[in-house]
């Protein structure tokens, strides 16, 4: 027996919560054609699953693919994959309290990543925040490229930049985010790019008062109470846009 034929399938709940959150993702412009969401395999914490080469949007259960903890796909090779797939497998393995990822491009918060001005806690729906939010410069780790994190080492460099925050911003790119399960990183990627937005219009009325230290902590610790709630009402949206789809 091969190795890969002795691989435990994902739980098909996994599976199908991956599917809609790839969904709920595009329907709240955090991605577009572009953008990926992981998590990591229910019964193999080394490997994680994540959608072939394909658009959020279009994302179904027969598109999910389990990668070992290299980003290489378990079976399949011959398909083509997410080339900034290594941004997932490097997080998943300097950080075990990491359950999922998302990755994207939201526009709203590439001015953070691309000015000197930080991405702050502007309400409390974002507090998580107020954790940190570092950038990664990929000139710094790696000269001229195409921006794209598309090797382990570029996403080794990443991971650390993340360190044991939630989210890093990556200039002229995007940013990624992690979190101890799939509705919470979705939860925070909607809620950094609402802040990001929210953000750059106090900018432009005056300065700013962000959450304290203290006021980010207690109110991130109160949002991740009532995440089934945001989730239950974004999945349920993305079931009835899929089924009025096919329909
Ligand atoms: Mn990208």
């Amino acid at each position: 027996m091969t190795k890969s034929a002795r691989l435990l399938p994902a739980a098909r709940d996994l599976v199908n919560t991956l599917v809609i959150a790839n969904r709920i993702l595009f329907d709240h412009d955090v991605v577009d054609a572009f953008g990926h969401i992981s998590v990591r395999h229910d019964k193999d914490p080394a490997k994680f699953l994540m959608s072939r080469h394909l658009a959020p949007g279009l994302v179904t259960a027969k598109d999910i693919v389990t990668f070992d903890r290299d980003a290489n796909a378990v079976a399949d090779p011959a398909q083509r994959y997410y080339s900034e797939r290594f941004i997932h497998s490097e997080i998943y393995k300097r950080r075990p309290d990491v359950v999922a990822v998302v990755h994207c491009h939201a526009p709203p918060l590439i001015p953070f990543g691309a000015t000197r001005t930080p991405l702050q806690p502007i309400y409390h729906m974002s507090a998580y925040i107020g954790a940190g939010t570092p950038v990664f410069d990929i000139r710094e780790a790696a000269g001229m490229t195409d921006m794209l994190i598309r090797t382990p080492a570029l996403g080794a460099a990443l991971a650390e930049t993340l360190a044991d925050k939630p989210l890093v911003l990556m200039r002229g790119h995007g940013a990624t985010m992690v979190g101890a399960g799939i509705p919470q990183v979705v939860y925070r990627a909607i809620y950094a790019k609402l802040n990001a937005a929210l953000q750059m219009d106090a900018l432009k009325l005056g300065t700013p008062i962000y959450l304290a230290p203290e006021e980010a902590a207690k109110a991130a610790a109160a949002n991740d109470r009532s995440l089934e709630r945001a989730w239950n009402l974004w999945a349920r949206a993305a079931r009835a846009k899929r089924k009025g789809a096919r329909a």
